[in-house]
């Protein structure tokens, strides 16, 4: 029931995809040709600038969207997931800079060797990362680390923020799921559906105004 439920989805954001990317690469090449003219001082520039913000914005949610409609098998390889995870909070880094929020990965003790999809779990680290920096006020705190026994690997993003009420707990891997006005909602559930095809779990505890943890298992 659940394939056949991501089956119907899928259609139609494929659907979809297609009939929102051709327009909205028309748009962006309309806005390259526009801007391509104006003198520097123009005041358009400006708003030039908030048409390439929407359409990269746009363009996030197609893509999204796309990867719940084609989803992709994980490639399984020997992998280095401390590695991964540096290599996402490096992406993370620029927006936890930007808001005041301090950004640590603590590498512990060395990890067994692991098999996954790096693209994908990195995919779903700078995920949790981004949420947890977002969720930050300044002077905030999100910390990745590390756990490993003879058959499982751990990892753990936790945050200081604002925390999630338990009334919204339950509802946050759900797709379109989003408290944020320019929030896709997908994150999440397409984070927990990449890890559940490596065969593994992703679990969130919180509390209010204390934060978040996020544990990849
Ligand atoms: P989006 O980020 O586009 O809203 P997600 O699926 O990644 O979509 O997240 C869904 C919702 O879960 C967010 O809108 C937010 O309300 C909540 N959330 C996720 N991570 C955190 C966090 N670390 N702290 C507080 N709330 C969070």
């Amino acid at each position: 029931a659940r394939a056949a439920h991501w089956a119907t989805r899928g259609e139609m954001a494929a659907g979809l995809a297609v009939e929102i990317r051709n327009p909205l690469a028309g748009i962006a090449g309309v806005r390259e040709i526009v801007g391509r003219d104006l003198p520097a001082d123009s005041p358009a520039i400006e708003v030039l600038g908030e048409v390439r913000h929407e359409v990269v914005h746009i363009n996030k949610i197609v893509s999204e969207l796309l990867e719940i409609a084609r989803p992709k098998s994980p490639v399984f390889r020997p992998g280095n997931l401390v590695a991964v995870a540096e290599h996402a909070a490096l992406f993370a880094r620029d927006q936890a800079t930007h808001r005041k929020v301090n950004l640590e990965v603590v590498k512990g003790e060395p990890l067994p060797e692991l098999q996954f999809d790096n693209g994908q779990i990195h995919q779903v680290l700078l995920n949790l990362l981004l949420n947890a920096v977002q969720a930050c006020d300044e002077g905030g705190l999100v910390r990745v680390d590390f756990m490993a026994d003879e058959s499982t690997a751990t990892v753990r993003v936790t945050d200081t923020g604002k925390g999630i009420p338990p009334a919204v707990l339950p509802n946050i891997f759900r797709p379109f799921f989003t408290t944020k006005g320019d929030g896709t909602g997908l994150g999440l559930s397409l984070a927990r559906r990449m890890v559940e095809d490596h065969g593994g779990r992703l679990e969130a505890t919180s509390v209010i105004d204390q934060g978040s943890c996020f544990k990849l298992i």
